[in-house]
């Protein structure tokens, strides 16, 4: 007997997500379900869109991870560890200060690990995305039976690396990987939202090349400096969480992106935005 077809869409809120959403729904009549990993570090009109497109499309499963157990193991390394390693002592009252589970996936993963992720150390993919949709959705569905198919909008002209990407690909965990839109251009990808009178993620037009986490540690100057010059809240928000994982860690943390990727007016005027937001943040 054949297994039932599980066909799961991976939604990011961005516009090749979205093309995919719509292909599957309006013109092959799919049976599927969208997942959205939220790392808690998604830009608010993110989430609205999220909602926009539950009313256009179908619902959208949210996946968060929870790392309460994680920072509840480092409280114990802090107290034991670190104590033998005669780290001074205010350095550990000020890590177990901060070691608590705040809810905020990215801050929560940030303070057990007691840094942000970077682009040489980029564990946010796996711990954000990757993991907890093998635990969340992909583990118990082929563990009832399921064939599973995770259907991922990338396209070859993205870059070099996904051109070299198959269309369909069996993964050693047992699920099939699917890239409808592998061979679709970016026009193709708009053309299909105004087809079907679907809008963008309305941060393509207020200055974002992508969406995703915002920002993410990948993004470059011009997109960063957009970040700040039109949504200061964020700017703000990220150098609070800042504070806190430098708190959380025995090296004094590092900042989300190198310094030198920061716009020169947030270089300046960090120390005394984060001793503005004080209250704010320790009331997590
Ligand atoms: S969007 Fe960027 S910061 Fe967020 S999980 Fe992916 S790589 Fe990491």
């Amino acid at each position: 007997m054949s297994k039932p077809v599980a066909n799961i869409l991976n939604f990011s809120g961005g516009k090749d997500s979205t093309a995919m959403f719509i292909y599957a729904v309006k013109e092959l009549g799919v049976d599927i379900q969208a997942v959205f990993c939220d790392t808690g570090n998604e830009h608010p009109l993110t989430y609205d869109y999220l909602e926009y497109i539950e009313e256009e499309l179908g619902p959208i499963r949210r996946v968060r991870p929870d790392f309460s157990a994680q920072i509840e193991r480092k409280r114990m390394i802090v107290q034991t560890k670190w104590r033998a390693e005669g780290v001074p002592e205010e350095v550990i009252q000020s890590a177990l200060n901060m070691l608590h589970p705040t809810g905020n996936p990215f801050l929560d993963m940030c303070i057990w690990k007691g840094r942000f992720p970077s682009t040489m150390m980029r564990f946010c993919t796996q711990e954000l995305k990757v993991i907890p949709n093998m635990e969340q959705v992909y583990m118990p569905l082929l563990e009832n039976g399921h064939k599973v198919i995770s259907w991922q909008g990338v396209r070859a002209q993205e870059s070099a690396a996904r051109a070299k990407l198959p269309e369909r690909e069996d993964t050693p965990e047992g699920y099939e990987i699917y890239r409808p839109l592998l061979h679709w251009s970016v026009e193709d990808v708009f053309a299909i939202h105004e087809k079907y009178g679907i809008e963008p993620n309305p941060l393509y037009k207020q200055g974002m090349g992508r969406v995703g986490c915002m920002p993410c540690i990948n993004c470059g100057k011009q997109e960063l400096f957009e970040i700040s010059r039109r949504f200061p809240a964020e700017i703000e928000r990220i150098a609070a969480w800042e504070e806190i994982v430098k708190q959380a860690s025995k090296g004094g943390g590092r900042n989300i992106l190198p310094i030198s990727k920061q716009p020169e007016h947030r270089r300046n005027s960090q120390r005394s935005r984060v001793e503005q937001n004080h209250t704010w943040w320790t009331e997590l």
